[in-house]
């Protein structure tokens, strides 16, 4: 028997743990954590603890697949290579989309953002960053220069007061929530704020429950009582920020008064001082969010009032400290990074910098020139462009993106999908959005191959091959490369092996260009920025100065709005969503896995136990969720846990899917949609 153990990284979400794969007769058949791993110590959650079991699924796709009259059929990679290349060729630049993936690699990112603006000369490329914390990287790139989290994993053991907000941690990273327990067991505080009493406020010592869509009126009204009681970080405000006159002006306003939040929010007044006091008191604090705070037509006014409550006490650029913004995907950081957006190429360097453009089509060496150097369309823009302009965009090319499932209000993004007259869709499995494209490629999964991901602490760490991959499947930029090269650019793609490609991407990226595959094979591996070969990298960013031009950190005068739709006597309940534990996003990897299948294997509503009895609606009850974009049938979970008004979905079930509810207004700069808060109903299903 051959029996061996490849460590590489998780491929769920960002925390990055790594553990051994192990490999039997050439095929994937457990997990076993890794115990040198600083990220994880050894311990990896349910998701982790299964990522082997959907590799070798008998779903898995292993041959390209071209639909000819409404049906698949098998072809060969030339075959299907071909027709994509004369598809392609055949439209304008500015009718060609891609959208790239923060499942995959580093690698395959690239790889999709040069094919986009070199070979399809398109300024349309985006990923689901949009999705979940394009407010992340807009709001906290405006106030601090860098769009990322300041600390790293490790560190939230310093911290003596961990402040989460929007984010079920023990949840949806539970080796981050590990850590928060660890500085607990040290005799940290841990304050939460969520509309749900989920199993991160089980271990809360304050406890926030409040109603979605209140995060800014709450953050200024904690620094409303830090003001006041002369608590805030005078030294730091003076020395390292700017803006604080304007702040103080907003948040001292009387509407920022613990009894006028209490009417916004929900939270007692009381509460709202103990939790500041003991906040602004602890010395050393951490604050951690997630999409509780991004997803809201008011995204980026969330981030950049967390990012002013931890200027304000100069929480910033120490141990134990930072505003940390927890991603969601695995690798949804290095997505980013590698300029998977419409606005930078790698590193965030701007498209519309002349000299950032220069830089590229110098480098590239493109001989008809790259894309103009102008900002493409985010995905939710291209969603409406599709569904309302149809005709405009004719090709788009999806990698490892699951739109169908992922997107708000999904009648009107199916609307926009099926309105595109050509579409190549790579994935390891057929998704929903696979099933409406002309062409399928089949992907390698992480499994499979060497490559890099940047997890949300930016730290970049390596995947490595544990087995062959099923049929004719290949690596993402592999195939991507061999498109680029029947498009006529096969001299600008001629990588051998993933090393190359990652030597090219340091090359051109400031906060990349220490890294090298060697450096990255150590358990610690490398946090960006780390700009030569000799730089350590950076677990702690900011501990000197800002990133921004003057150094400064930029105080926010934010008022608090409500979300773009609120209950009213239609539509009488708020409806939030979000995740569960054994599962990841649109399903495709975990009801895969049968182990996380059969743990939780459909959706449910949560409502309060007094909204229920109100309205006669029994636990387990299958009812029908309306909002004004839609409805889904779907198990009742009556429970305490979640505020009376208050009502949550998890997004990952296609049978109920939340996103046929949810809503597609958006933040105006982040173009985020709001997810986390629309109107609903619901109603008892009639008896036929
Ligand atoms: Fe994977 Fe995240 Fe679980 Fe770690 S916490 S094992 S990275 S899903």
């Amino acid at each position: 028997m051959d029996l061996k153990f490849v460590q590489t990284t998780c491929p769920y979400c960002g925390t990055g743990c790594t553990f051994n794969l192990v490999v039997k007769n050439n095929k994937v058949v457990g997990s076993i954590p890794n115990t040198r791993s600083p990220v994880n110590l050894g311990k990896t959650c349910p998701k982790g603890t299964y990522a082997y079991e959907f590799v070798n699924s008998k779903e898995r796709l292993t041959t390209p697949l071209i639909k000819k009259e409404g049906q698949f059929v098998e072809a060969s990679w030339d075959e299907a290579i071909a027709l994509i290349a004369e598809k392609f060729k055949g439209y304008k630049p500015d009718e060609i989309a891609c959208l790239s993936s923060a499942r995959t690699s580093n690698e395959d990112n690239y790889a999709m953002m040069k094919l986009a603006r070199g070979a399809f000369k398109t300024r349309h490329i985006d990923h689901c960053a949009r999705l979940c914390h394009s407010s992340t990287v807009a709001g906290l790139a405006a106030v601090f220069g860098s769009g990322a989290m300041t600390n790293s994993i490790p560190d939230i053991e310093e911290s003596k007061c961990i402040f989460i907000i929007g984010s079920n941690t023990f949840e949806q990273h539970p080796l981050i929530g590990r850590r928060v327990m660890k500085a607990k067991q040290k005799g940290a505080k841990l304050i939460y704020a969520d509309p749900r009493y989920t199993p991160t406020a089980k271990q809360a010592d304050i406890y926030l429950q409040f109603k979605s869509g209140s995060d800014v009126a709450i953050l200024n009204c904690f620094m409303h009582e830090i003001i006041k009681n002369g608590w805030e970080n005078k030294e730091f405000i003076a020395n390292r920020t700017t803006g604080f006159e304007e702040l103080k002006a907003v948040v001292m306003k009387d509407d920022y008064s613990p009894e006028n939040v209490e009417k916004i929010s929900g939270i007692p007044a009381a509460q709202l001082r103990e939790a500041a006091e003991i906040y602004a008191k602890a010395g050393t604090g951490a604050l951690l969010y997630s999409m509780g705070i991004t997803q809201h037509t008011v995204g980026v006014d969330n981030v950049k009032s967390t990012a002013n409550l931890q200027m304000v006490l100069g929480y910033l650029g120490r141990p134990g400290c930072g505003v940390n913004a927890l991603r969601g995907q695995n690798n949804v950081q290095g997505a980013c990074d590698m300029g998977a957006l419409p606005v930078v190429y790698t590193g965030y360097q701007k498209v519309i910098d002349p000299v950032a453009h220069k830089k590229f089509e110098d480098a590239w060496g493109f001989p008809d020139g790259i894309a103009e150097g102008a900002n493409g369309y985010e995905v939710t823009t291209l969603i409406n462009v599709l569904a309302d302009n149809p005709g405009e965009i004719k090709g788009l090319y999806i990698m490892g993106e699951n739109p169908m499932l992922s997107d708000p209000n999904l009648h009107h993004a199916e609307e926009g999908l099926k309105n595109v007259e050509f579409m190549v869709v790579q994935d390891i499995f057929l998704t929903e959005t696979a099933e409406l494209a002309d062409v399928v490629l089949p992907a390698t999964c992480y499994a499979e191959r060497d490559g890099t991901q940047t997890s949300t602490e930016r730290r970049v760490q390596k995947w490595r091959k544990a087995q062959d991959p099923p049929g004719v499947a290949k690596l993402d930029w592999k195939i991507i490369a061999d498109v680029a090269a029947a498009m006529g650019y096969a001299d600008q793609f001629a990588w051998e092996t993933s090393e190359d490609v990652f030597n090219e991407i340091a090359e051109l990226t400031p906060s990349y260009h220490g890294m090298n595959y060697e450096r990255l094979e150590k358990p610690e591996a490398l946090h960006w920025p780390c700009p030569e070969t000799d730089h350590p990298g950076t677990p702690i960013l900011h501990t000197q100065k800002f990133a921004t031009p003057d150094g400064l950190g930029i105080l926010s005068p934010l008022e608090w709005k409500a979300p773009a739709e609120v209950p009213d006597a239609e539509y009488p309940f708020v409806l939030t969503t979000g995740r569960c534990i054994w599962h990841w996003h649109t399903g495709t990897m975990t009801r895969n896995s049968p182990t996380l299948d059969t743990e939780v294997p459909t959706g449910w509503i949560e409502i309060n136990v007094e909204d229920a009895k109100e309205l006669g609606i029994e636990d387990k009850e299958l009812i029908k969720a309306i909002t004004r974009r839609g409805e889904v049938e779907v198990p009742a979970k009556v429970t305490e846990d979640i505020m009376k008004g208050v009502m949550f979905m998890p997004f990952h079930f296609k049978e109920c899917a939340a996103n046929k509810l949810t809503n597609d207004a958006l933040d105006p700069i982040a173009k985020i949609p709001e997810f986390k808060a629309c109107a609903v109903k619901v109603e008892k299903i009639k008896e036929a």
